[in-house]
């Protein structure tokens, strides 16, 4: 990797765009990790290199490139972040911060690799950016996992499983998600890598041959109805993701419908719906199988037109989207920090609030009070249990672990509203706060403002963190309050 295929990656989507702080960076970093290599064998500047390619590649703005090359100059350097901040400004600075892992002296073991995820997660609640350098670092460190010892490789490929690709996919980053899931799948399960990457072999190979010949068929039907999409392709799904989806169904490859997806990029909604209508003149629909997540995105915000057909004898799935929702659909929340030119490109939407909200939730549990292992296990349980998502009466999007109740959705709204509430109209009926909660429910939350207050049963019930200590918090002063009143009287 040099500097020269980075500027390329920039130059070629803004041919304007001024790099000279990036250029400075480069050499800044590279004095810096000076004689240093890595234990792959590379000098250390590769590593630094690779990760801000990764975000050019993505088009994520510069100043978040420029920390991609700066990223590991405190931890690994005699150079201190203030030199950064003084070089570079204080927006590179804290970039940079929010990845430097805590000092040697204070913290050990599993504690201090607590800490670090937990310093990381304020991080990125203050800019979301941290996790997108976090994501390219991550990446090149799983190419060259080979390297380290079994024991390191092992922690780190679990790790990109359990904790970030699942952040990933919370972000909507599903094009990074898999990348991540893909290098740590063989490390992690070697045996079912082995079995999934032969099983599916001749499959791809098969399927390579059909979509492409469906696809130039498909090109001229559309045309003599004189429609031009701006771009069709075939989509292999990856690996870890094909293995997760064979678990649900028996390990049968055959009953995997989209192992090549074909996707279909059109100008704007309409479109979409029109070039449906087209293929189901064309071809039968399998039942069941249209999904419309264009009128009822995903609740990560993933929008696309879903629908299986026959062709002849063969099944095929094809994905409609316009080309920002396919910008939006591989790299999610990222899209919105694109990389701008001021007065040339439009400005991107901002983002929803509401999608980042979990982290805050992560982070608003008092996290000192647990130790080390048990704070991992609360982190890893909040992604990886299997979730539901239900509806607020204004038909926002809550996702909860599987088995929720009304009462750890009225804590998720807000602490007084979990605090007074008193039952729970679930798809417009009335039941307790304890009813157990399913995917695609609406709730509504009934509130009683003076007689309502948390019970310890409760805390026996509830399945999210968050409510369970707002309930031992608030229960911790009502207690206080008798006996407060107790010493008044
Ligand atoms: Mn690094």
């Amino acid at each position: 990797m040099n500097l020269e295929r980075i500027l390329e990656v920039i130059k070629n989507k803004h041919p304007d765009a001024d790099t000279t702080m990036l250029e400075l960076a480069y050499d800044f970093a590279q004095q810096a990790h000076q004689g240093q290599t890595r234990l792959s064998g590379e000098e250390y500047i590769e590593h630094p290199l690779e990760t801000a390619y990764k975000l050019a590649e993505m088009d994520i703005d510069l100043p978040t490139v420029i920390a991609g090359i700066l990223h590991d100059v405190p931890e690994n350097t005699a150079i201190e972040l203030d030199e950064i901040k003084k070089e570079f400004g204080s927006e590179v600075a804290d970039l940079v911060a929010g990845i430097t892992k805590l000092g040697k002296i204070k913290y050990r073991g599993l504690e201090r690799y607590a800490e670090n995820l937990r310093k990381m997660f304020v991080a990125m609640a203050e800019d979301v950016r941290v996790i997108f350098i976090k994501f390219a670092d991550r990446i090149h460190n799983l190419k060259t996992l080979y390297a380290l010892r079994p024991v390191k490789q092992q922690r780190i490929a679990k790790e990109t499983l359990e904790i970030y690709a699942p952040i990933a996919n919370r972000l909507g980053m599903s094009e990074l998600q898999g990348e991540l899931e893909d290098l740590a799948f063989p490390y992690v399960y070697p045996e079912e890598y082995k079995w999934v990457t032969e099983v599916s072999k001749k499959k791809y190979e098969e399927y390579r041959r059909d979509v492409q010949r469906e696809i130039k068929r498909l090109r001229k039907k559309l045309e003599n109805v004189s429609f031009v999409p701006m771009d069709m392709y075939g989509r292999a799904k990856r690996y870890y993701s094909l293995y997760r989806k064979l678990l649900r169904k028996d390990m049968d490859i055959d009953r995997i419908y989209d192992l090549i997806a074909i996707r279909i990029i059109v100008k704007n909604i309409d479109e979409c719906y029109r070039v449906l209508g087209v293929l189901h003149s064309l071809y039968k629909p399998m039942s069941g199988r249209v999904k419309d997540y264009i009128a009822q995105p995903k609740p990560n915000g993933y929008q696309s037109l879903h629908t299986t057909v026959y062709s002849d004898n063969k099944i095929v799935e094809f994905q409609i989207r316009t080309s920002q929702m396919d910008d939006e659909a591989e790299w999610g929340i990222a899209a919105h920090w694109a990389f701008k030119e001021t007065g040339k490109k439009k400005q991107r939407m901002p983002v929803d609030p509401e999608k980042l909200k979990w982290i805050k939730t992560l982070l608003e549990r008092d996290s000192e009070q647990y130790k080390p292992e048990e704070y991992l296990d609360k982190i890893k349980m909040d992604f990886f249990k299997n979730r539901i998502f239900v509806f607020t009466p204004k038909a926002d999007v809550i996702d909860l672990p599987e088995g929720s109740i009304p009462i750890d959705f009225a804590y998720h709204i807000h602490t007084f509203i979990g605090d007074h509430c008193v039952g729970a109209k679930i798809n417009g009926r009335m039941a307790t706060v304890l009813t157990a909660l399913k995917n695609g429910d609406m709730v509504e939350i009934l509130v009683d403002k003076k007689r309502a207050k948390p019970s310890e049963e409760w805390l026996n019930k509830v399945q999210t963190n968050l409510a369970r200590d707002k309930i031992k918090q608030s229960l911790k002063k009502s207690n206080f309050n008798k006996l407060f009143q107790i010493f008044n009287r």
